[in-house]
């Protein structure tokens, strides 16, 4: 079965993963009816980079902001540099932003609070959405969503169906990544069952989160017809229609046209 329409909402084609083939990785996707693609920035460094991959390919946009796990040792001025960024045209979010307390050894929660606070400002100031990585933090994570209320998705979620639908109560998105298609996700699931199909989006999180029969393998965004036909399933309707109704979801909260 062949899909058409595919918006991957999350994407690292900057990543080490694609050094060495890029250019036929890019050319394989748009072969498997990949028609969007969102590249994430998760560094002063990796924004960068993600603008570049938005310039050079017509149909990617892209993300610019620093991830919880690179918000140590920032320079004084970061969001000056973030907001220069962001005035790209291919720039539609701030991104990706937010907690993450899996691993003890990076920057402390208090560090990480206060650089995803200032993020969520900039990002109002900007009229921009954002999207958030959260990782073992959530209730730190609604506090501040519930504080300062941004457009914008909370991607590759994996919390309950309850924090779901607290997420889509502030008006937000939820993003799903091939980690839906496990056996094993039982709460992505039971999540998907309950938030409104009109919140949902597709992503793959490239080259993390393969989904099954590719776990464990580089992903790309080919892959995505997987996890929309998981969701489809949940959802009653069939892949091609899960994949458009995402695709239009991602364009009405990043405003593409
Ligand atoms: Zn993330
Ligand atoms: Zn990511």
């Amino acid at each position: 079965m062949s899909y058409n329409n595919i918006f991957d909402s999350h994407a690292h084609y900057d990543d080490v993963a694609f050094a060495d083939d890029l250019d036929e990785v890019i050319k394989k996707i748009q072969e498997s009816g990949v028609t969007n693609v969102i590249n994430i920035g998760c560094s002063i460094q990796t924004s960068k980079n993600s603008i570049e991959l938005a310039n050079k390919y017509p149909f990617f946009y892209c993300s610019v902001g620093i991830h919880p796990g690179d918000c140590e040792n920032l320079p004084d001025n970061y969001i000056d540099i973030l907001r220069d960024l962001a005035k790209n045209e291919k720039v539609v979010a701030i991104g990706e932003i937010g907690l993450d307390y899996h691993y003890t050894d990076g920057a402390s929660p208090a560090q990480q609070q206060k650089v995803f606070e200032e993020q969520l400002i900039l990002a109002k100031e900007l009229d921009l959405p954002v999207i958030i990585h959260s990782r073992e933090a959530t209730q730190d994570t609604m506090e501040l969503l519930k504080k300062y209320k941004p457009k914008g998705v909370v991607h590759c979620f994996s919390g309950s169906a309850e924090t779901a639908k607290e997420i889509v109560k502030l008006g937000m998105y939820l993003g799903f990544t091939g980690v839906l298609t496990f056996n094993n996700a039982k709460k992505a699931k039971e999540a998907v069952l309950e938030i409104p199909v009109d919140r949902l989006l597709l992503e793959t999180d490239c080259p993390y989160m393969a989904p099954t029969p590719f776990r464990g393998k580089r992903c790309d965004s080919s892959l995505i017809e997987y996890t929309a036909t998981a969701m489809a399933l949940l959802k009653g309707v069939s892949t091609q229609e899960m994949i458009d109704i995402a695709n239009k979801n991602t364009c009405d909260l990043f405003n593409i046209k």
